[in-house]
């Protein structure tokens, strides 16, 4: 049988950090090893599920281009299709398969119908409680006898179905990453397989879904470890064939918690938003739990299918570190290209009013010129705009504080520095970076003038800002008209 594996998420909510790692690991892994990876959407929770949670995980997914063979997918039309030969791949549209499975199990006697009310259940937990025994359920329905039934029925009660765990031995499994598990039967109860509603719980529709989509491989959080062995006490009961189970660990924040909304933003998209590359998120992903023999840390992504080996993920849990997530991101950043940079940086400034596509397309010689200055300090795409507006607006934005900082400190000769350099850049011909910085350090020598001083105000008048990319560059890309007219403006705004 050829390798299948699934991530089933619950559309509870965006997908996250936790969610897309899981869903990266079972990509790597099907493509790895030539198999198929199918999405399935775990949506029986009536009450959570929504319409908007699919919407995002199936945008997540997009954007983090998990392609998938099979499963749920947003069209053209921008309508929900589904593409496979194992559908339907939403939960709630395969109760219809559950059902001979389930009167098979009843007719076994390996299931039964509980008429218990939930208030009823309720007592015999509090009973449980005070008599410090676990909360198990007491095995009140399992003989029920033809008239208790009757009469159950006549009172209109609607039964869950339970499972028939005779407690005996134990249940094991060898777990791909955390090795063997095994847990005592006796531990667990006859736990309910199908709610009085006819929708079935969890640990039995993943069951039948799994063996009906004929996974090969669950790879999911190991939250799902505990419940493993009441879906395997499925399988054994129903006759199918069992999957191999691998437990990823979860992801904790830095101070040691398990990662949430806490720690900041966990859903992907919001990553997206942050102004994070895809590739980047995906490569710092995969090595959350998961690492090569040399450590390697930089991956192209056809690299991390050939390297990527499930079986060397870590059993212990994970460190999501923004800082790390950041260097890597500034590093695809810097291995664009001109082009793939240019196309990058369009986006974000026509988002922030900067420029609109027409006009970068039209000017795209210039722009790249501009976007060359800063290109390899850019970590979040979402810098872009104000690392580069001064160079793009007509109007410069001065920041007060570095103007206060470098104008106020010596103004007599600050100004006349600033009038006379001006003076003298009339006299470059080529106002190339190479000849400004030759007239500057002139200047600075004629006069006697520490370069610092010159060149802090200059920047200062000609950007609005003490921080920026190399002064002569992006002075000989505004061209001598503007830079003299904005030290002109200064002049008159801060030296009057
Ligand atoms: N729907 C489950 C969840 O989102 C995953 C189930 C599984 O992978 O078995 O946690
Ligand atoms: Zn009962």
């Amino acid at each position: 049988m050829g390798i299948r594996v699934r991530f089933a998420p619950s559309p509870t909510g965006y997908l996250h950090i936790g969610g897309a790692r899981t869903a990266l690991y079972n990509y790597l892994f099907a493509r790895h090893n030539n198999g198929k990876f199918i999405l399935r959407i775990e949506d029986t929770d009536e009450v959570r599920s929504t319409k908007e949670s699919v919407d995002a995980i199936l945008k997540g997914m997009k954007f983090l281009g998990l392609d998938y063979d099979e499963g749920p997918f947003i069209n053209k039309k921008g309508e929900i299709e589904e593409k496979g030969n194992f559908g339907p791949y939403f939960q709630t549209q395969r109760i219809f398969l559950y059902k001979d499975f389930v009167d098979k199990l009843l007719k076994e006697g390996k299931a039964y119908k509980c008429y218990c009310t939930v208030e009823e259940l309720a007592k015999k937990r509090e009973l449980s409680n005070l008599e410090k025994r676990p909360p198990k359920y007491d095995n009140h329905c399992r003989h029920l006898t033809h008239d208790q039934i009757l009469n159950y029925e006549k009172e209109g009660r609607k039964p869950v179905i339970r499972f028939f765990n005779d407690g005996l031995g134990e249940t094991k499994f060898n777990d791909i990453i955390k090795g063997e598990i095994s847990f005592n039967n006796s531990l667990l109860d006859d736990f309910v397989i199908v709610k009085s509603s006819g929708i079935p719980i969890y640990n039995f529709a993943v069951v039948l879904d799994d063996a009906l989509m004929e996974i090969s491989h669950v790879i999911r959080g190991d939250d799902h470890v505990s419940n493993t062995p009441r879906q395997i006490m499925l399988y054994k009961a129903m006759g199918l064939k069992i999957p191999e189970f691998a437990h990823i660990p979860m992801i904790l924040g830095g101070d040691g918690a398990r990662l949430s909304k806490r720690h900041g933003a966990t859903s992907v998209l919001a990553y997206k938003d942050m102004g994070y590359l895809s590739e980047a998120l995906v490569n710092y992903l995969s090595l959350l739990g998961w690492s090569t023999s040399d450590s390697q840390q930089i991956f192209k992504f056809n690299e991390l299918i050939e390297k990527f080996d499930l079986y060397r993920c870590n059993s212990s849990a994970a460190i999501f570190d923004n800082k790390k997530l950041d260097w890597m991101n500034g590093e695809y950043i810097r291995s664009k290209t001109k082009d793939e940079f240019f196309e990058l940086a369009v986006i974000e400034l026509e988002k922030s009013g900067l420029i609109t596509r027409e006009k970068a397309i039209e000017k795209k010689a210039e722009l790249e010129k501009i976007l060359s200055l800063e290109h390899e300090k850019v970590k979040h795409l979402t810098e872009i705009p104000e690392l580069y507006d001064f160079m793009l607006l007509d109007e410069i934005n001065y920041n007060e504080k570095d103007a206060e900082k470098v104008f106020k400190k010596d103004p007599v000769n600050t100004k006349k520095i600033l009038v006379e350099i001006n003076e003298e850049m009339k006299k470059i011909g080529n106002f190339s970076a190479e000849n400004i910085e030759k007239l500057f350090r002139e200047y600075s020598e004629k006069n006697n003038i520490k370069t610092s001083l010159i060149f802090h105000p200059v920047r200062v008048a000609t950007s609005g800002r003490a921080k920026g990319p190399s002064l002569f560059h992006y002075m000989e890309i505004l061209g001598k008209e503007k830079v003299m007219s904005r030290i002109n403006k200064t002049l008159s705004k801060y030296f009057n």
